[in-house]
């Protein structure tokens, strides 16, 4: 029968009548004779909460922890209380979970003493809310007569760099230790209820994976036990052909590569940690998209091999909103090599991540889209670094521009896929003001005016009839 690790995340652990209900739909793929390990998210808000808690402790805000504190025990016992029936369960849970708020709290004074917020007491904060979360799902599973066990992602040993906040697992050791813990676990019969998103350094030390982690501890461990498939439970059918907001008849794609679903995350479509799939893609190990409220929906899966159809050629359209676009140039960058590398290198060192770049082959100037939030670091630390000195004539920006990003395999080797979008594009006499495609041919990239951005979108999504597919 089936090994699976199921994640369960964001409102599908958002109260106590929903921790109950995942709790029975796990018990339900138990007595069907699924092998499962359980992996559990915060409760939803959670994490954003202690993020803030833990800035104001910095602050000194001792008023503001201590309601803080109030409000956190409230949430999870009320949660406890809707989520588990038996007693002598519920009671234990609720000790176990003053407890640990009791170390949180401990956490946070010390916070307020040293004034200082470093990262590694930052994760050491974050990684309450899983611990918390965890907790009660695993009473809930007892309550409902499984033999299930907690564990945090330290105690089954996924192991980090000290990348605080954004740690990478170091994957030999991890998959290693891992497996050792659990397999055996998984011969007795045991459910092991694991924390996501935090895991241990090697000298034992808190660390959380990024934000969305618990997909990545979900993948981790998917790969450290060769399982079958890993199933990331959300509140959506799957991935979509686009936005449904944008497009109203917008599809669930039943099926994407690894490629192209990578292609989606780093373009925004937040379905996912943008890390996780990688050590599902290293062990080939299909990841599953499913909506928890609608079980008998098979969701988006995710494969190495994903079969391309005739016809199949765009299969998402995703819209990147909130960025800017800047343009570098001067006569002075044609022919000049290491031009690009001065001005990466300049973002590089002010940490600003890009987005998009392209470069004509006139070479007279390079543009880039970024976050909007770092346009004026951006122009500021170019200008500082790079002007007046021969090579750059003028840095200039535009902030009322968004990306619209076209994704699908069957792209690759299509001619004519860019000539239909643009087509498509100009009849609905929207200009176009940058584009950009990878040498994979994957992704076809092009700015727009924040204005025109929806319907661009609409226009390719009819275009590709992507409604139909
Ligand atoms: N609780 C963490 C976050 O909100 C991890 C997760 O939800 O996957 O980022
Ligand atoms: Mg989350």
């Amino acid at each position: 029968m089936k090994k699976i690790v199921m994640k369960f995340g964001g409102t599908s652990v958002a109260s106590g009548e929903n921790i109950r209900y995942v709790a029975n739909l796990i018990t339900n793929y138990v007595s069907q004779g699924y092998t499962i390990v359980a992996v559990i998210s915060a409760l939803e808000g959670v994490t954003d909460k202690l993020i803030e808690a833990s800035e104001q402790a910095k602050k000194g805000n001792r008023n503001y922890i201590y309601e803080f504190k109030k409000e956190i025990i409230e949430k999870h016992l009320t949660a406890t209380r809707k989520a588990v029936e038996n007693k002598p369960i519920r009671e234990e849970i609720e000790q176990t979970l003053k407890t640990t708020i009791d170390e949180l709290e401990k956490v946070l004074t010390g916070i307020i003493y040293v004034g200082e917020l470093t990262p590694k007491s930052r994760d050491y904060v974050l990684s309450f809310g899983e611990r918390l979360s965890t907790s009660i799902v695993w009473g809930t599973l007892r309550d409902l007569g499984l033999n299930a066990q907690y564990y945090t992602g330290k105690d089954v040993g996924i192991v980090t760099d000290s990348n605080f906040g954004e740690a990478s697992p170091l994957m030999n050791v991890t998959k290693h230790q891992v497996k050792e813990k659990i397999e055996p676990l998984l011969e007795k019969g045991i459910v092991p209820v694991v924390t996501g998103y935090i895991a241990a350094t090697q000298d034992g030390v808190n660390t959380t994976l990024g934000r969305g982690g618990s997909d990545y501890t979900a993948t981790i461990i998917g790969a450290a036990l060769d399982v079958d498939e890993v199933w990331i439970w959300t509140d959506v059918d799957g991935l979509m052909t686009s936005d449904p907001k944008i497009v109203s008849s917008a599809k669930k794609m039943p099926e994407l590569s690894f490629q192209e679903a990578t292609e989606m995350t780093i373009f925004g479509a937040r379905a996912m940690h943008p890390r996780a799939l990688e050590p599902a893609m290293e062990e080939n190990i299909p990841v599953r998209i499913r909506n928890v409220f609608n079980p008998e929906n098979l969701g988006t899966l995710i494969v190495e091999e994903q079969r391309i159809k005739p016809g199949d050629i765009v299969k998402a359209i995703t819209l990147v909103k909130d960025v800017a676009l800047v343009n570098v140039s001067g006569a002075g960058m044609i022919g000049a090599p290491g031009t690009a590398a001065k001005v990466f290198d300049v973002l590089g060192r002010e940490n600003i991540n890009i987005l998009m770049i392209s470069q004509s082959v006139s070479e007279a100037n390079i543009s880039f889209m970024i976050q909007r939030k770092l346009l004026e670091r951006t122009v500021n630390a170019l200008e500082i670094a790079l002007l007046g000195r021969g090579l750059i004539r003028e840095v200039t920006a535009e902030d009322d521009v968004c990306v619209v990003a076209v994704v699908g395999a069957g792209m690759r080797g299509t001619p004519g896929v860019a000539s239909r979008i643009f087509s498509a594009i100009a009849l609905r006499g929207i200009n176009i003001r940058m584009i950009a495609q990878g040498s994979s041919e994957l992704n076809i990239s092009f700015v727009v005016e924040e204005t025109d951005g929806e319907e661009a979108v609409r226009a390719i999504h009819e275009e590709f009839k992507l409604d139909k597919i």
